[in-house]
């Protein structure tokens, strides 16, 4: 039994299925941390945040409903904005913390911070738990180090593992020693579809297996814009508001009570997808943003800022670029076939170094995921986990394919503003245009 217990909230801003809460409970005196660090907010060297307006609010509201969950377990959350090494070492001294518990996390900048934190603090018991994936790393049949360079494998290596059931959540916790002055989250509603708090991602995951969309997840998955064409858990997933092993669970109940078919299995595959990249980010560590991606590969590394700022208003001579990346905007939110579609852009039409869009969808997305994002951006820029190396998308026919009737396109503006690719000439001097 410790004295006093240090749980620090990252990517699992939940109380169901978080083993965090079983190791915390064995203490006398429990803080609960969550930390935002001031670097998400300031610019970084691609010109973006790492956390924009929808993703802010979204997290705010993920915050409120944790610390009221954790109310009714004897508990509160303190929030602070700080480093993440300055912030723990703080409350380490302050409540004289013996023992540390948290999520194992992709992030170099948290797993950095344990590190000088371990070294810092020697008496200190650091407990890592994982909760953000499907498999614990000791299930994978082979060592990080051997991960495979690309899905198909690992999904044939994994596929049949049992995922471990969700784990119970506890009634009570151990308390605060007194209260602090913390700063309370506060979590203004949002204009797009998704709520950040618990109990929305619990009633959404009950919802969608209520009816038959999963039944016909796969024929519908590729759609652009309705919102019942996929399944929409991505957002809490991200954040860790909902964990991946409850959706398992209630998909196998689904498959048990009402039907198991291709449609069923393919809501687990795209799960797989999630979990290779979490694996596949934790292999390679920092060579996640690395321009030539971990196997050197030699992409392009050009950039022009005047096609950029087209890609991200919306304003590219292609209709369906425009309407997914104001749609973006708008909402925080993109289907998968639509990202792919405007990531291929990027690198292929417009010619720009992938990182830049990887960047801003870091920015502007509602449900960033570090492995998902920059695992997708390095496969689509060419220089990651893609077998094949080169993917580029051909936008009249997926647009034929995906809107044959334009309606994507006519209800997010993509026809609106239509700009050249090239404003300036080659001696920078725009170009007169019409
Ligand atoms: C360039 C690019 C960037 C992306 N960035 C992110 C990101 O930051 N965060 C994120 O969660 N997803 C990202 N994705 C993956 C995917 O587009 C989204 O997970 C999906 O669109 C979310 O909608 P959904 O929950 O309805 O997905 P569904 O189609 O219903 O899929 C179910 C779940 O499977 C997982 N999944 C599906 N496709 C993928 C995939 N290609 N890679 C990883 N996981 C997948 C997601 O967790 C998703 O919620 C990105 C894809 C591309 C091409």
């Amino acid at each position: 039994m410790y004295r006093h217990t240090l749980l620090w909230f990252t990517n699992n801003l939940r109380v169901d299925d978080n083993p965090v809460f079983e190791h915390a409970s064995n203490s006398e005196h429990l803080t609960c941390l969550f930390i935002q660090h001031p670097r998400e907010n300031r610019t970084n060297r691609f010109g973006f945040k790492g956390i924009g307006r929808h993703r802010q609010s979204f997290l705010n509201q993920a915050l409120v409903s944790l610390d009221s969950h954790l109310h009714t377990m004897n508990q509160s959350l303190e929030c602070v904005e700080n480093g993440y090494v300055d912030a723990l070492s703080q409350i380490i001294l302050r409540d004289q913390i013996e023992h540390l518990v948290t999520s194992r996390h992709t992030g170099s900048y948290e797993q950095d911070a344990l590190k000088e934190i371990a070294s810092r603090f020697p008496h200190l018991v650091i407990t890592v738990l994982e909760t953000h994936t499907l498999f614990r790393e000791r299930q994978l049949p082979f060592a990080l180090s051997e991960l495979p360079d690309s899905f198909t494998p690992f999904r044939k290596k994994v596929e049949g593992i049992k995922i471990d059931a969700p784990a119970s959540m506890p009634s009570r916790l151990p308390p605060r020693k007194q209260d602090y002055q913390a700063k309370p989250a506060t979590g203004e509603p949002t204009d797009n579809a998704f709520n950040g708090s618990e109990q929305s991602a619990l009633a959404h995951l009950e919802h969608y297996f209520s009816g038959d969309l999963p039944s016909t997840y796969k024929e519908t998955r590729n759609g652009l814009d309705e919102w019942e064409c996929s399944t929409k858990f991505s957002p809490w997933l991200a954040l860790g508001i909902l964990s991946p092993k409850r959706i398992i669970q209630r998909l196998n109940r689904y498959e048990d009570e009402v039907v198991a078919n291709d449609s069923t299995y393919w809501i687990y595959f795209e799960l797989l997808w999630r979990d290779y990249f979490q694996w596949y980010a934790h292999k390679w560590g920092n060579k996640i943003y690395h321009q030539t991606g971990p196997f050197d590969r030699k992409p392009l590394t050009s950039f022009y800022p005047d096609r950029m700022k087209s890609w991200i208003e919306g304003t590219t001579p292609y209709p369906i670029i425009n309407a997914a990346m104001r749609q973006l905007k708008a909402t925080g939110y993109q289907s998968n076939r639509a990202r792919q579609l405007v990531a291929s852009c990027l690198v292929h039409e417009l010619g720009i170094d992938w990182r830049y869009g990887a960047a801003y969808f870091e920015e502007a997305l509602i449900d960033f995921d570090l492995a998902s994002n920059w695992g997708n951006w390095q496969y689509l820029g060419g220089v990651g986990a893609d077998p094949r190396g080169h993917r580029q998308f051909n936008l009249a026919k997926q647009t034929q394919t995906y809107d044959p009737e334009g309606l994507f396109i006519k209800r997010w503006g993509g026809e609106e503003m239509m700009l050249p690719i090239n404003r300036v000439d080659y001696h920078d001097w725009p170009i007169e245009m019409k």
